[in-house]
C-alpha cells in the first residue's frame, strides 16, 4: 500500500524516530543497498541467526523470511528512542506480546485496484510476483482489526500528514509522557 515510500517520508520528517532495518533472504531490488533497506543474508545464516535467539520477531511473508534484530531493539530502547518498524501482521501480533505498548499501523490501498496498478507502475516485479502480492495482501487486510490505527494511502501528502498525526498522539499518551 505504500508502505515504504510513507515511512521513508515520516523518518525524513521525524529525527527522533529510528526504523529499524530488517534482515531478509529476499534478492535485492535494483537500487536497494545492503545494510540500508535490508541486511540481506541467505536462508542458512537466516535461520542459524533465528535458532540463535537474535530476532525480536520474525515470519515468512511471499516465501521469503523477514526478521527484527532483537539487539538493535534493545539497544534503541535502553537509550529511549523512539522506533518504528516497518513489518506484516504476523510480525506485528509477536511484537504486540512482546510490548504491549507498542502502536500498530496499518496501511490500506485506496482500492485493490490501485494497489495492482502501483505495483506493476513500480517496474520491480513481474506479473506473477505482483498477482501474489496482491492475494497476500488481501489476506493481510483481514487482519486490519488487529492494529490501533488504519491509513488509507489515497493522496501521499495527506498519509503522511495523517502518519504524523497519529505519531504525535502516541508521543501525547499519559503513560509516555
Ligand atoms: P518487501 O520484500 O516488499 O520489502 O517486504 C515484504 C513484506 O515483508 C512487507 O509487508 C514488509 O513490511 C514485510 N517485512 C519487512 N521486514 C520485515 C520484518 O523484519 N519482519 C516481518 N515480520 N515482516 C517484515
Amino acid at each position: 500500500a505504500g508502505k515504504t515510500t510513507l515511512v521513508k517520508m515520516l523518518i525524513e520528517r521525524d529525527s527522533g524516530i529510528r526504523l529499524s532495518v530488517s534482515y531478509t533472504t529476499r534478492a535485492p531490488r535494483p537500487g536497494e543497498a545492503n545494510g540500508r533497506e535490508y541486511h540481506f543474508v541467505d536462508v542458512p545464516a537466516f535461520l542459524a541467526m533465528r535458532e540463535r535467539g537474535e530476532f525480536l520477531e520474525s515470519a515468512e511473508v511471499h516465501g521469503n523470511h523477514y526478521g527484527t534484530s532483537r539487539v538493535w531493539i534493545e539497544k534503541e530502547m535502553a537509550a529511549g528512542r523512539d522506533i518504528l518498524l516497518e513489518i506484516d501482521w504476523q510480525g506485528a501480533q509477536q511484537v504486540r506480546l512482546l510490548f504491549p505498548g507498542c502502536i500498530g499501523i496499518f496501511v490500506l490501498p485506496p482500492s485493490v485496484e490501485a494497489l495492482e496498478r502501483r505495483l506493476t507502475g513500480r517496474g520491480q516485479d513481474s506479473a506473477d510476483i505482483i498477482a501474489r502480492r496482491v492475494a497476500a495482501a488481501l489476506s493481510e487486510m483481514r487482519h486490519l482489526g488487529e492494529f490501533e490505527y488504519v491509513i488509507i494511502n489515497n493522496e501521499l501528502p495527506e498519509a503522511i500528514a495523517d502518519l504524523q498525526c497519529v505519531v504525535r498522539a502516541v508521543r501525547l499518551r499519559y503513560a509516555v509522557q
